[in-house]
């Protein structure tokens, strides 16, 4: 599990934007004027960090022993990773999916993930958008560099689509801001356009797991099928919730030919 200082150490390798390009007094005179603030509590933070060191240690991020499939973490932490019960009765199309952290941590405690990735959906909160796809793609190599040799190798990144009445709405597509963030990282192409979402689905936060699969059932299209075939994608959303809205994704992207789709998210509804 990394540490702290591993976060940390990350957040100062992504500051090579616009703000260094900048002289050293324009640097602190900026600063000054617009501090950095944790996404959290607001403190003021050193440049490009998104969350201060309290804020950071409620982020539960999430590590074996975990479900082979769907990513679900065990609550007993010890033994090697395996199947969970659900997947193993209802394997799903994807191969396995993975997240960087908890969506919510236990009652009562700050939620500093879910309150940032709610500002940058809800509130169109840029600077967290930024934030969070830096350290979404940062924990995307680490579990790739975790995965023993494993490591996938993909052809494309395809993000979650938005219908379009919802992009027109909040103005641009999360998933392909994360998207966007891991591509670079890994240098593989984002296709936004590959896969896209034929109606409009209801809000999946208050429904059954049942009636989950049963609202996206069919709301995704491939649109140009020869760029699918046999192609190894992997499908970035930002959280996990019952995994039915990427399930339908991957059963759609291999309807089409798709050689082999992997899942990640920025965060996953943890059951413990
Ligand atoms: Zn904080
Ligand atoms: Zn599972």
């Amino acid at each position: 599990m990394p540490g702290r200082g591993t976060i940390k150490s990350t957040q100062q390798s992504d500051s090579r934007g616009w703000l260094h390009r900048l002289g050293a007094a324009a640097r602190a005179a900026l600063t000054v004027l617009y501090p950095w603030r944790c996404l959290n509590c607001a403190i003021c933070l050193p440049a490009d960090h998104a969350f201060c060191l309290k804020c950071q240690g409620w982020i539960q991020v999430i590590h074996s022993p975990l479900c082979t499939r769907c990513g679900r973490p065990f609550a007993s932490r010890v033994g090697p990773d395996h199947i969970c019960s659900q997947c193993a009765q209802q394997p799903p199309s994807f191969r396995h999916a993975r997240a960087w952290a908890a969506y919510s941590t236990p009652s009562g405690s700050p939620q500093p993930l879910r309150q940032s990735i709610l500002r940058f959906k809800y509130e169109r909160n840029m600077r967290a958008g930024k934030a969070l796809a830096g350290l979404t793609a940062h924990h995307f190599s680490l579990a790739q560099e975790q995965s023993a040799g494993q490591a996938a190798d993909y052809d494309l990144v395809i993000p979650v689509p938005l219908h379009l009445t919802r992009l027109r709405w909040r103005g641009f597509n999360q998933s392909l801001i994360l998207a966007r963030a891991i591509g670079l990282r890994i240098n593989t192409p984002v296709d936004p356009w590959l896969l896209s979402r034929t109606r409009p689905t209801s809000p999946q936060t208050k429904l059954s797991r049942e009636d989950r699969r049963a609202n996206v059932r069919g709301a995704f299209q491939v649109n140009t099928p020869a760029l699918a075939k046999g192609q190894r994608l992997l499908l970035v959303d930002d959280v996990y919730t019952s995994g039915a809205t990427v399930e339908e994704c991957a059963r759609t992207l291999y309807q089409n030919g798709a050689r082999s789709v992997d899942v990640f998210t920025a965060a996953r509804v943890v059951d413990l």
